[in-house]
């Protein structure tokens, strides 16, 4: 089979690889998108030492399985790996899961024509949704899970918060989109990249700024901030930013660097929350929502084939491309 291999640092190589076996349990399914995570360019940089080239990346992914109980039946793959029986697992967080294992990580990933995977990793779909717009389900559902987590702190409900979206790519993007639809008036976009906040001003539900330019939003006003970056400088701006009381949901991994202002979280009773992924729940309900089209056209989402995939990396570490996502087709 062809894939997208990722060989050394900032080099992707499509080429032939040996078409996966599934063994007991296993579903063989034949992908139809797949979709470039912020996670995959960390690896592509060489930032991830969870990722070890010579290895095929990818998570974002739909396809038609190929054997067993659901033989032709398109799916959305549940890339997180859980044990099911651990105190987590059984408590309804298995996304905590300490045997954890994600696809396109230590196991082969979705930039591939074909893939193996538990069975119990497939969730079904509408079977005449569009494919790119499947793959879609899992940044969301981050984005989702990001907002279920603060709404269970917030002290007022999600349509009557200011909100502040540090970040304009896929998960940025996601998590205005969803607070728009949750009825939060207020929100207010952040990112350096002039082409993603030309984007993101298209979307039409957030303010847009450029967080290196004077006119910033005003500090110390914002119930909740959503860091989809996670970077010391991030941190840093959301401590500023953040209200008295207010809830800084953290869902980027760019770096460890120092950021958290601990004085101004204590002194005003800041939340400050990490998020990992989502629930096979949020997953469900991300299909549904983008099905429905609640959160309107998608038509930011750019589409490449797989084979064009090395370049379209190479593009995005280049700051060139203005799709918050881009969508490969094996
Ligand atoms: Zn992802
Ligand atoms: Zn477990």
């Amino acid at each position: 089979m062809k894939a997208l291999v990722y060989t050394d640092t900032l080099e992707m190589e499509y080429r032939n690889e040996p078409k996966p076996v599934p063994g007991p349990g296993e579903a063989l399914v034949k992908l139809e998108a797949v979709g470039i995570c912020g996670s995959d360019m960390h690896a592509y940089h060489g930032h991830d030492a969870r990722r070890v080239p010579p290895l095929i990346l990818g998570h974002e992914a739909v396809g038609v399985v190929q054997n067993g109980p659901l033989k032709n039946r398109r799916v959305v793959l549940n890339p997180l790996m859980t044990c099911g029986h651990c105190d987590h697992c059984q408590g309804g967080r298995s996304n905590l899961c300490s045997e954890r294992e994600l696809i396109g990580m230590r196991l082969a990933g979705a930039f591939a024509q074909y893939i193996t995977i538990p069975e119990r990793n497939l969730l079904d779909m509408p079977q005449d949704m569009d494919s790119v717009i499947a793959s879609l389900a899992e940044p969301a559902a981050t984005s989702l899970h990001a907002i279920y987590l603060a709404e269970q702190v917030l002290h007022r409900p999600i349509s009557e918060c200011r909100a502040l979206v540090l970040g304009g790519g896929s998960i940025g993007v996601f998590a205005a989109l969803l607070l728009k639809h949750k009825g939060c008036t207020e929100i207010c976009l952040g990112d350096t990249n002039s082409l993603r906040r030309s984007t993101a001003k298209k979307l039409g539900c957030c303010t847009v700024y450029d967080p290196l330019a004077k006119d910033l939003p005003e500090e110390n006003s914002f119930d909740l901030v959503i860091d989809a970056v996670g970077s010391g400088r991030t941190r840093a701006a959301s401590c500023c930013f953040v209200r008295a009381g207010g809830v800084i949901s953290h869902v980027g991994l760019q770096d460890n660097e120092p950021g958290l202002d601990t004085r101004r979280i204590t002194l005003d009773e800041i939340t400050f929350l990490g998020n990992y992924t989502y629930s096979a729940v949020d997953l469900r309900a991300a299909i549904h929502a983008l099905y429905e089209g609640a959160l309107g056209p998608l038509d930011w989402v750019e589409t490449r084939a797989l084979s064009e995939g090395a370049s379209a990396f190479r593009e995005i570490h280049e700051g060139s491309v203005a799709a918050p996502k881009i969508v490969l087709r094996p």
